[in-house]
């Protein structure tokens, strides 16, 4: 039966292919097969891939202060190059201004209105800030309209072969090519253009081929893009690994096992994503008849692109010599924005600061204020700052171009670490004080939020640490506090202890903490802790409203220090990594410990004490071995506060002359010591 039908089929495809070739699929993009054919001439085209794509990888996500980043709108100046052998293909002036006027909707997010986005992808859907303007002067310095026409057969089943017809300097301008039809390895060719990747292009071939019936379509827009440096959304399958390094290398277009024809809403060809999410058909960036969006994720590797690659081309002494820009048109407000090689750095070392401002550079005045930096004060873009003594410090930049001035004052952005320490192990914080952060603390914020005090819940005493986290549209946004360098080598005891509480969200929940030791004097930075759904919870209860815990609803973490017990400046450092679910709250951190021996030791196992917390007693209860003991309380300092006593098998501790907070009781039996930890309500 197999044959029967087999031999039919057969014969069918080889008449449409003979016949009606016009109603074979077509084939929308030809780039991917381009970069096969250039790869196999030139192997060493995949090594600049690679490079490009770790330069792309370390930028987006190992940068601070994006900020400024891709906000002004890019003009590129562009010449249409129609190659007709006076056919249908030598398209009008009108129909090419036409066309510009649909891809610079596409690209600044006026084609679609954000009710008509699918409700899955409003979150990431961006105005790509491109705009595409005709040439108005040539190479030559004569005025042109950004058209130019070349009568030539070779607009039938075109390829490279029509760049040397005519194209202009490919730094200066983006070059298309409009032609009749494409040739390609598929017979009877449908492909309706094709382009170049930033990376493999070369002074020759760089630009857009594109059929001249298509204009109307989504195929100039998603061969700007990749021109832009965007692939395929299907881009090696749905891949098995990270999505910032495989696929398409965006997180915000889910993979697609294959290209999508027609327009199959709710299609979900792969299952590997996290959250498993459906196909993105309405990208540009895929085949399908429904393609109007880009996402947060493409602009931001176009905004590097451009950094990268497409400098002169956007420049504003570009814009004016290829006539695109008025002198007197401003390209908007400048936006203040800096990023910097590293936020932290050795007494005696000095940072690299570079412009990442919304303005353009040449047109810009700049003023840098760096507060105990050498220089103090900067006039240029891109700054080298030496810093001699320990501390914290401000960084404000003020830029002033023709339309206004934005001033950006960064606090903290410069932590300047000792050698040694003025603060010794063992060092305790319960948050009580008021007025944090305290001197010499570090916070970093994702979103405008950060760790902050509050009131509203703690493990004894009245304050603790917390991240008003629930509910918030963030993605991967990380937030830090860190405290001042410590002396790690005081401490008797290696290890860091904190209270938590952290309810997750739903089963689903990926939300991290993490906790390092960090020495930028010794280039040290020490993961010792990273919890993570169960291990991160302090209750067992999902918790989908604003988590704020009882007192039972903390948890004691004890973290190993022992690695970083040689450490003589190091800050201990929480991250959180936040996806906008749940409330996090940090009470008590204390860092090593005076006592004559580890906290595991001195946690002896058949020891305990409650109620915990405590209101006005406490019971201890020790091991049936355990005849006698000697017992008394401190604070978190070590201090004593008048509670002691002696006790057999068990003992009765009156609190109710504590203060709230954190307190020990040290239990002396035979020749152990050891403690036991509760707090005060
Ligand atoms: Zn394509």
């Amino acid at each position: 039966m197999s044959i029967q039908k087999t031999i039919p089929t057969l014969c069918l495809v080889a008449f449409s292919l003979g016949l009606y070739g016009q109603t074979l699929r077509e084939i929308p993009c030809h780039t991917d097969e381009k970069v096969r054919e250039q790869v196999a001439n030139d192997p060493s085209l995949l090594l600049k891939q690679v490079e490009s794509e770790e330069k792309i990888y370390k930028h987006i996500h190992h940068t601070q202060f994006k900020a400024g980043e891709g906000c002004e709108v890019r003009i590129i100046p562009t010449v249409f190059h129609i190659i007709h052998d006076n056919g249908s293909e030598n398209i009008s002036d009108a129909t090419v201004l036409e066309y510009v006027q649909k891809v610079n909707e596409t690209y600044r997010f006026q084609n679609i209105k954000m009710e008509e986005v699918d409700t899955t992808w409003r979150k990431v859907v961006v105005d790509m800030k491109v705009e595409l303007r005709l040439a108005q002067i040539d190479p030559n310095g004569i005025n042109t309209n950004g058209i130019v026409r070349v009568q030539s057969s070779t607009t039938a089943n075109a390829g490279d072969n029509v760049k040397t017809l005519s194209m202009w300097d490919p730094k200066k301008y983006l070059n298309i090519w409009v032609v009749r039809t494409i040739s390609g390895s598929t017979p009877s060719s449908t492909i309706l253009g094709y382009a170049y990747f930033p990376w493999m292009e070369s002074s020759t071939n760089s630009g857009i081929v594109i059929r001249s019936d298509v204009l109307n379509r989504a195929t100039l827009p998603h061969e700007l893009g990749h021109y832009l440096n965007l692939y395929h959304p299907f881009e090696g399958s749905c891949g098995s690994e990270d999505c910032r390094v495989t696929g398409d290398r965006v997180c915000d277009t889910p993979p697609s096992s294959g290209q999508n024809f027609g327009c199959p809403r709710g299609r979900n060809s792969c299952s590997n994503d996290s959250p498993d999410q459906p196909d993105q058909i309405e990208n540009i960036m895929d085949y399908s008849d429904c393609r109007t969006i880009f996402t947060r994720g493409q602009k931001a590797r176009v905004d590097y692109t451009f950094e990268q690659y497409r400098k002169t081309l956007i420049s504003r002494d570009n814009l004016l010599a290829t006539g695109v820009l008025d002198s007197n048109e401003t390209l908007g407000e400048p936006i203040a924005a800096f990023q910097s090689d590293k936020n932290v750095v050795c007494e005696g070392g000095s940072i690299q600061f570079t412009d990442f401002s919304c303005t353009e550079v040449a047109n810009t005045e700049y003023k840098w204020l760096f507060p105990s930096g050498v220089p103090s004060i900067a006039y240029e873009p891109n700054p080298q700052v030496a810093y001699a003594n320990a501390g914290l410090y401000d960084v404000t930049l003020i830029i002033t171009n023709k339309s206004g001035t934005d001033t950006l004052i960064s606090m903290g952005a410069v932590r300047v670490a000792p050698k040694v320490a003025s603060l010794k192990a063992p060092y305790r914080v319960d948050f009580e004080l008021a007025d944090f952060p305290y001197e010499a603390w570090g916070i970093q914020s994702g979103n405008g939020d950060s760790w902050q005090r509050t009131t509203d819940a703690s493990y004894g005493g009245a304050a603790s640490l917390w991240i008003q986290n629930f509910g918030k549209q963030v993605e991967s946004s990380t937030y830090t506090f860190s405290t001042p360098p410590i002396d790690l080598s005081t401490s008797q005891a290696h290890v860091l202890s904190f209270d938590l509480a952290y309810a997750l969200q739903n089963a689903g929940s990926r939300e991290v903490l993490e906790v390092y030791a960090v020495d930028a004097c010794r280039g040290v930075e020490l993961l010792r802790l990273s919890n993570s759904g169960a291990s991160l919870r302090s209750i067992t209860q999902e918790m989908n409203a604003s988590f704020i815990p009882k007192a039972d609803q903390w948890k004691n973490i004890v973290v190993d220090m022992a690695l970083a017990k040689s450490l003589t400046a190091a800050s201990i450092e929480f991250r959180f990594t936040s996806n906008g679910e749940q409330n996090i709250f940090i009470d008590n951190l204390v860092v090593g410990s005076d006592w004559p021996m580890g906290l595991e030791e001195r946690m002896a196992q058949g020891w305990d004490c409650w109620p915990n917390p405590a209101r006005d007693a406490l019971l201890i209860q020790g091991p049936g071995s355990a005849s006698s003991f000697s017992w008394k309380v401190i604070d978190l300092y070590g201090r004593e506060v008048g509670l002691e006593g002696e006790g057999t098998y068990g003992a009765q501790v009156s609190t109710s002359s504590l203060l709230p907070g954190i307190y020990f009781i040290q239990i002396y039996s035979g020749e152990n010591v050891m403690a036991l930890r509760f707090a005060k309500e």
